[in-house]
């Protein structure tokens, strides 16, 4: 039997009407923060959606505190088990949208949206003649993985789509798309973008990718690489199948490698596939200016260890 990790992570969104959207979230910060949660949690006039981390005892009492609301009594949470905390602070942002689409004609998920698929459903249709899958994320999430034959979205925020799918996906209108992103939000209003394109048959994968990978049944099947997700664990393993395969290559020696790592010079962040040898030789740095800039994370890091072992030999 599985030993439960002391930690866990969830995972979760809603689009219900929130009026009072900014007490809510000032109210809502109160509550994480005197209950030791952190994380990420945006509510806006249209709904909530977040990801926080915290003990067994720390996370229960959070959802309950949600599901006391009565515009929340039905939250779905995704948990994930975790040995430690997957943030470092604890932010509660009130803003206009849950994701930044700024649509000139904004879609209602409540009223149109794609048909949600559970995991066998989309697992079932992906398979499928007349098929085509969309990845609802950014190419830099893609390229860590994706489903298997899905197409690449050539954006970096959700605000993109729109015009991508005009230029990029107009001979598919007769067949089927199927979407999916991470936990599932990006889809709901990502599908009805494409219906108001004019595509007809459109569906998207409830619960996301991480739901996907927790169903008893498909286990992960059809997907290639990890999960990007946005918080210190950086990625999730989904396809739990002996056909689980890496599809990331270091960016320097080429060997095949899923760890992505941020560039270390705290300007540039870039994400990087990178093995454990290359990080110590080229100091997780992307370029050589990166490198030998003055405030290498890396470069200060090897700066204090260093003065570390000189203090504890002296
Ligand atoms: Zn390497
Ligand atoms: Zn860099």
């Amino acid at each position: 039997m599985q030993v439960q990790k002391p930690y866990r992570i969830l995972l979760y969104y809603k689009y219900t009407p929130v009026d009072n959207y900014e007490e809510y979230a000032a109210e809502h910060l109160k509550f994480c923060k005197d209950n030791g949660l952190l994380g990420r949690i945006i509510i806006a006039p249209e709904g909530i959606n977040g990801t926080v981390s915290g003990t067994i005892e720390q996370t229960e009492a959070y959802m309950n505190y949600v599901r006391q609301d009565p515009r929340f009594a039905d939250m779905w949470f995704k948990i994930d088990e975790s040995e430690e905390h997957a943030f470092k602070k604890m932010y509660v942002r009130a803003k206009k949208e849950l994701v930044t689409w700024r649509l000139e004609n904004d879609v209602d998920p409540n009223e149109k949206t794609g048909t949600h698929l559970n995991p066998k459903e989309f697992y079932e249709m992906m398979q499928e003649e007349d098929v085509v899958i969309l990845d609802g994320r950014n190419y830099y999430e893609y390229d860590l993985g994706h489903f298997r034959g899905a197409i690449r979205p050539e954006v970096d925020s959700s605000r993109e789509f729109p015009e991508w799918i005009r230029e990029n996906m107009s001979q598919f209108k007769d067949k089927k798309v199927l979407t999916y992103c991470t936990g599932g939000i990006r889809c709901e209003k990502l599908t009805g973008v494409l219906m108001d394109q004019g595509f007809e048959n459109v569906y998207q994968l409830h619960g996301g990718i991480v739901s996907y990978g927790k169903d008893p049944e498909v286990q992960g099947r059809l997907w290639d690489g990890k999960c990007y997700v946005f918080d210190e664990r950086i990625s999730v393993p989904i396809n739990h199948t002996e056909e689980d395969v890496v599809i990331g290559r270091c960016y320097y020696c080429g060997k095949v490698e899923d760890r992505y790592l941020n560039c270390a010079n705290p300007f540039c962040n870039k994400q990087h596939f990178c093995c454990p040898e290359c990080e110590q030789t080229y100091k997780r740095s992307c370029s050589d200016e990166c490198r030998e800039h003055p405030r290498n994370r890396f470069v200060e890091a090897e700066k204090k260890a260093k003065l570390a072992a000189a203090g504890a030999k002296a």
